[in-house]
């Protein structure tokens, strides 16, 4: 689903996925966001730019430029991480089963490029009740002017 920079809703498309090398990758992302979309690492609480960012606007994958959250949807949640309720749209972000440091939790990814931005967790608050708990450094801002 493609969004515009206000966020509005402008249409469904089919593309193809955004594949590059680890290099090309590497060149296009600062260390930071390279560690942690490609090899899915996580940025330190209240280390990012956007924890406690209340601006207006959308905030886009900082690989591909996917719309992936916007501010209407979220929150302080106290983790000192980007908090969200829900993505955009349900299409642009995909769920995985990650087991890795000892839990069970699910990874949110990129549908367009398959970056790794944080996990989804379930004790948000209504309506949702999720948590979409992502890194920063993933993410770009888009500010609404
Ligand atoms: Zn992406």
């Amino acid at each position: 689903m493609q969004f515009s920079d206000t966020g509005k809703k402008l249409q469904k498309v089919r593309v193809m996925q955004v594949v590059k090398t680890e290099d090309e990758w590497r060149k296009q992302l600062s260390p930071a966001a390279f560690e942690i979309t490609r090899h899915a690492d996580t940025e330190m609480a209240f280390s990012g730019q956007y924890w406690n960012l209340h601006d207006k606007g959308i905030f886009r994958c900082i690989c591909c430029d996917n719309a992936l959250f916007s501010s209407e949807t979220k929150f302080d949640s106290g983790t000192g991480w980007p908090s969200f309720l829900a993505p955009m749209a349900q299409e642009n972000v995909q769920e995985s089963r990650d087991a890795t440091l000892g839990m069970v939790r699910t990874a949110i990814s990129c549908t367009l490029c398959n970056a790794h931005l944080g996990h989804v967790f379930d004790d948000g608050p209504a309506p949702t009740h999720l948590r979409y708990c992502m890194n920063s450094a993933a993410l770009r801002f888009i500010k609404q002017a």
